[in-house]
C-alpha cells in the first residue's frame, strides 16, 4: 500500500535561524495534529540540514536535501555528495527539479547517476519530472515525461523503486499561481503509473507514491488529493509558512 506524502521544497529561502524556526513550527504542528493521513517531509538548503535535524523528530517529519552531487567525493568544489547529505541524518533527497534541469543543465544521464548515489547512501529520492508550457501546448508532454522517467529511473530494480517517490511538476505551474487542473494532473499521474506498470508490473506501480507539484496551496490541495493517482504534493512557496503548509498536510 503506497504512502501519501506532503513534502516542502524551501528552495533557496531562509537563513539557518529562520529555517530552524520554520522546521520547529512544522514539527510541532505535525506532532499536535491527530490522525494525519500523510507523511510529511521538508526539503531544506544544504546549510540547514544538520541544524534542522537537531530540532525535528525525524520519525514525524522527514528531512530532504534539494540536490546531491553526481560524484562520490573529491575535487568538485562547491558540490555536496549523497554521503555527506546522509551523514547529516537526512533521509530524502529531491532530484531532477526543473529549476536544476533548466538552470544547471542536469541531464537524464547525470540524474541517473545522482539517483544511484542517493540510493547507495540510503536516501529516498523524490524524483521530479514535468513538461514546459511549450511541450504542453505542442502535445509532446507525455513523450517528455516518459523520457525523463525512463532514462533516469528505469535501470533500477523493482526493489530499488521502493525508495523512489515521483513528483509530477508541470513547469508552467511552478511558482506561477497557475495550477494544473485536478483532471490534468490525474491524467499524467495515471500515465506515469502506467509506465511503471509496463516496466515493473502492477505491484510496483501501485506501491509508488506520485506527488503533484505546482502552485499547490490549502485551497486547491483537497481537490487534487482526492484524485485516485495523486498521493500528495511537492510544495514550494506554500511550504515557507507553517500554517499554509499544514493546511496542505491536513487536506487529505
Ligand atoms: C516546486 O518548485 O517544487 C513547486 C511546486 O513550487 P510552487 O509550489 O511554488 O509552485
Amino acid at each position: 500500500m503506497r504512502k501519501n506524502i506532503v513534502a516542502g521544497n524551501w528552495k533557496m529561502n531562509t537563513t539557518v535561524p529562520e529555517g530552524v524556526q520554520l522546521a520547529k513550527e512544522v514539527c510541532e504542528a505535525v506532532s499536535a495534529a491527530e490522525g494525519l493521513k500523510c507523511d510529511v517531509v521538508i526539503g531544506v538548503p544544504f546549510t540547514h540540514l544538520t541544524a534542522v535535524k537537531e530540532v525535528i523528530d525525524i520519525n514525524k517529519v522527514g528531512l530532504a536535501a534539494q540536490n546531491c552531487a553526481d560524484h562520490t567525493s573529491g575535487a568538485y568544489t562547491g558540490e555536496v555528495s549523497a554521503a555527506m547529505v546522509a551523514s547529516t541524518g537526512a533521509n530524502y533527497v529531491i532530484l531532477g527539479h526543473s529549476e536544476r534541469r533548466g538552470y544547471y543543465n542536469e541531464s537524464y544521464e547525470m540524474l541517473k547517476t545522482k539517483v544511484d548515489l542517493a540510493l547507495e547512501n540510503g536516501l529516498k529520492v523524490i524524483f521530479c519530472c514535468g513538461e514546459s508550457l511549450e511541450e504542453r501546448e505542442n502535445g509532446s508532454f507525455k513523450d517528455v515525461i516518459g523520457a525523463e522517467i525512463r532514462d533516469s529511473l528505469f535501470h533500477l530494480t523493482a526493489e530499488q523503486m521502493a525508495c523512489i517517490v515521483i513528483a509530477y511538476e508541470p513547469i508552467w505551474a511552478i511558482g506561477t499561481g497557475k495550477t494544473a487542473t485536478s483532471d490534468q494532473a490525474q491524467e499524467i499521474h495515471a500515465f506515469i503509473r502506467g509506465l511503471l506498470a509496463e516496466q515493473y508490473g502492477a505491484q510496483v506501480a501501485d506501491d509508488t507514491t506520485i506527488l503533484y507539484g505546482g502552485s499547490c496551496k490549502p485551497s486547491n490541495a483537497p481537490e487534487l488529493f482526492a484524485k485516485p493517482d495523486i498521493d500528495g504534493g511537492l510544495i514550494g512557496g506554500a511550504s515557507l509558512k507553517a500554517g499554509d503548509f499544514m493546511g496542505i498536510v491536513t487536506a487529505f
